[in-house]
């Protein structure tokens, strides 16, 4: 189940108004990784990426 993070202040507009989405998932042969997602509603910015766990907690 993904986690969702509302309201978090937005890097471009500052407001409060962005959602972050935090998920992490089984990938065959990369082992788990961890997806997360920015969403603002107020200037529409995006961003998404993906890393492996074992990068993150190196
Ligand atoms: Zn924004």
């Amino acid at each position: 189940m993904p986690e969702i993070l509302k309201d978090q202040k937005c890097p471009i507009c500052g407001e409060k108004s962005l959602a972050l989405t935090e998920d992490e998932r089984e990938v065959p042969f990369f082992g788990r990784m961890y997806l997360f997602s920015m969403n603002c509603d107020k200037c529409k910015y995006h961003k998404a990426d993906v890393e492996a766990v074992e990068q993150i907690y190196a």
